[in-house]
């Protein structure tokens, strides 16, 4: 896999050719404002090297995304008065992927806020969930 792909939008924000709020930055990373936010101070942390998604990322460049996003967190509490951060990432359409060079969001939380979880919790079947653990093992 190329570092650049020219066809992707992030890359072109890495690479200057595309304007992009950057927020945070280091050797292998950087980060920047998504331009629809979930809630004030939403930002992507993304790898400089082109990777389409969790599967393709290498474990160098998933860690240096990790910590980065553990940063801006951090950032998000302090600086914006956040009181609680989710990090999310998609891997693949049916899991909500749009862009397809791999990044986290960093979606800083505040007590009240609008957004909820996408799923409703309920207990599971006990032998479906017995099932998938073995095949997962
Ligand atoms: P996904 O849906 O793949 O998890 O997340 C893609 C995110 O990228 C979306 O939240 C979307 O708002 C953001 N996004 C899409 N195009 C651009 C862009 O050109 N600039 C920025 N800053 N964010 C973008
Ligand atoms: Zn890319």
């Amino acid at each position: 896999m190329a570092d650049f792909d020219p066809d992707c939008i992030f890359c072109k924000i890495v690479a200057g050719e595309l304007p992009g709020t950057i927020i945070d930055e280091d050797e292998r990373t950087i980060a920047f404002m998504d331009i629809n936010p979930a809630t004030r101070g939403h930002a992507l942390v993304i790898p400089r090297k082109h990777a389409r998604d969790l599967l393709e990322i290498e474990p160098e460049e998933l860690q240096a995304v990790a910590v980065a996003a553990q940063r801006l967190g951090a950032r998000a509490l302090d600086r914006l008065g956040a009181d609680g951060v989710n990090l999310i990432n998609s891997c693949g359409t049916a899991a909500w992927q749009t862009v397809f060079h791999f990044h986290v969001h960093v979606i800083p939380r505040y007590e009240g806020d609008p957004l909820r979880l996408p799923w409703v919790p309920g207990p599971g079947d006990p032998d479906e969930i017995a099932t998938a653990a073995a095949a997962l093992r």
